[in-house]
């Protein structure tokens, strides 16, 4: 745990009781802060109170005396409507801020590497984190990702924070000071929270507003959002730019190029590794976040030599293409975490052979955009709220049955697939879809498939290769 000592005898209020807002009040209190609480549930107030935590009073007094208020950043505080406690506490001049900034108060010399983009942040987070651990630097990873800001360790002098960062918690963040900050790609997401795309693109934007020198700002250029930021920000002339590319060859950046990951930040260009080699690191999407951590290692002092080593062993994350386990010609793919039709798309371009699990709560637009990707597909196993419209989008291009459960889905699913002559059949559980009218959450839904797979079929069981997000 960090200590924040910026609070010491004053009062301030932590708002909203999750695994962060908790870590933040135990952090300001070790750091002698008088440290009140509110949660707008009752039940997660109470436990909070029932561990020794004292409540906020209620009424208009409610904030005298408070210095700041650390704010759970998934709480709306601007749009589509603030919280009325957010209003009073802009009336009253009180900051809001959440528990990234507080941590890097509290670590002033530690260097600070921050991550963010619409898709890939988790990846790039924990790609680059391990890039670091295995050239042997002392580094924390977390933020949005994992664990929170506050209870990672103080690193001090030498290590590095590598922090996965939202919008929502870029909000709240006025002093990043990173050296190395880096914005994947930017699609439209979260826009009610924003107040439409611009203020989401704002928000983004703010990831390199307090950066310390050298201003490193590692940026994708395969969309034009970013694209036009990363102009702007050479015109501005106050970073050092280095872009990303997929697609083209990036002069001072890093790219790929039919495959191989090029890194031109230096003089010359320099082949670091050929990219189909990394199992772990299957597709473009994933090929854009090697190309990000690539860049961030580099700005921070990592050898070509030790990247490509970092690439080799990454693991990956759980519920993200994850190899859950192989039989003979059949590999099963937990994919979880693709929670839209954009995600899905990016994992069924990777496999040709798939026997395909879908379904959950749909977001808006269905799956017609994955229409280009059927032939790919040798059979659609669809659950959930979602099944009879996927049915009707894939009927008369795939064949399709309908499952009241995952359990039955997976076994149905693997023996279609154990019985394919032929090679690269692909159990993919990509469901394109939010899980919660059967699951909690994407992980639990991912821990269920793991759990079907491995009881259905026990050879499967020492195979898992990811590492926990
Ligand atoms: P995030 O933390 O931003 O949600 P993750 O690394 O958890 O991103 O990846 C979530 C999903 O997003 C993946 O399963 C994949 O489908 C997709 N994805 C990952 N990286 C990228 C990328 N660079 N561009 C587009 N989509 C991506």
């Amino acid at each position: 745990m960090v200590p924040v000592l910026r609070f010491a005898g004053e009062r301030v209020l932590v708002m909203g009781l999750g695994k962060s807002g908790l870590s933040a009040a135990a952090a300001l209190r070790a750091g002698g802060a008088q440290v009140i609480v509110w949660d707008d549930n009752t039940a997660t107030r109470s436990a909070a109170v029932a561990q020794g935590w004292t409540a906020m009073a209620s009424g208009e007094r409610a904030l005298d005396g408070v210095k700041a208020i650390i704010w759970s950043p998934g709480v709306p505080h601007t749009h589509p409507k603030p919280h009325p406690l957010a209003v009073q506490a802009r009336a009253a001049n009180i900051p809001l801020v959440c528990d990234v900034d507080l941590l890097l108060e509290a670590q002033p010399d530690a260097a600070v590497v921050a991550i963010t983009g619409t898709n890939g942040k988790s990846t790039t987070t924990a790609l680059t984190a391990h890039l670091f651990k295995h050239a042997g630097r002392k580094c924390a990873v977390g933020g949005n990702l994992g664990i929170p800001a506050l209870e990672l360790d103080p690193l001090g002098l030498g290590g590095i924070y590598v922090l996965e960062l939202s919008s929502y918690q870029l909000e709240l963040v006025p002093h990043l000071a990173a050296e190395t900050s880096a914005l994947l790609n930017i699609t439209p997401d979260h826009l009610d929270r924003h107040g439409g795309m611009d203020g989401y693109i704002s928000a983004k934007r703010r990831i390199f507003d307090t950066q310390r020198i050298p201003r490193t700002a590692v940026i994708g250029i395969d969309d034009p959002i970013c694209a036009a930021m990363a102009a702007e920000l050479k015109r501005d002339g106050l970073h050092k730019v280095t872009p990303i590319s997929v697609n083209v060859a990036t002069p001072g950046g890093v790219y790929v190029d039919r495959g191989q990951l090029i890194d031109a930040t230096d003089t010359r260009p320099a082949k670091i590794i050929d990219l189909r080699e990394l199992p772990r690191l299957p597709g473009l999407h994933n090929w854009q976040n090697a190309a990000a951590a690539t860049a961030i290692a580099r700005s921070q002092g990592l050898s070509g030599m030790e990247i490509a080593a970092g690439l080799r062993t990454f693991g990956g994350l759980a519920h993200r293409q994850e190899l859950i386990g192989q039989i003979a010609n059949a590999s099963f793919i937990n994919d979880s975490k693709a929670t839209n039709a954009d995600a899905t798309e990016k994992a069924l371009a990777c496999y040709r052979n798939i026997y395909w699990i879908a379904g959950g709560v749909a977001k808006e637009g269905g799956i017609d955009s994955l229409k280009p990707y059927f032939p790919r597909i040798k059979h659609a196993f669809l659950i959930g709220d979602a099944a009879d419209d996927f049915a009707d989008t894939l009927e008369g291009h795939v064949p399709i049955t309908l499952y009241e459960d995952l359990e039955s889905a997976v076994e149905e699913a693997g023996e279609m697939a154990l019985n394919d002559k032929l090679p690269g059949a692909t159990v993919l559980l990509s469901p394109a879809c939010a899980s919660f009218d059967m699951f909690k959450n994407f992980e639990e839904r991912g821990e269920a498939f793991r759990a079907e797979v491995h009881a259905l079929w026990p050879q499967t069981n020492a195979q898992t290769n990811g590492s926990a997000a």
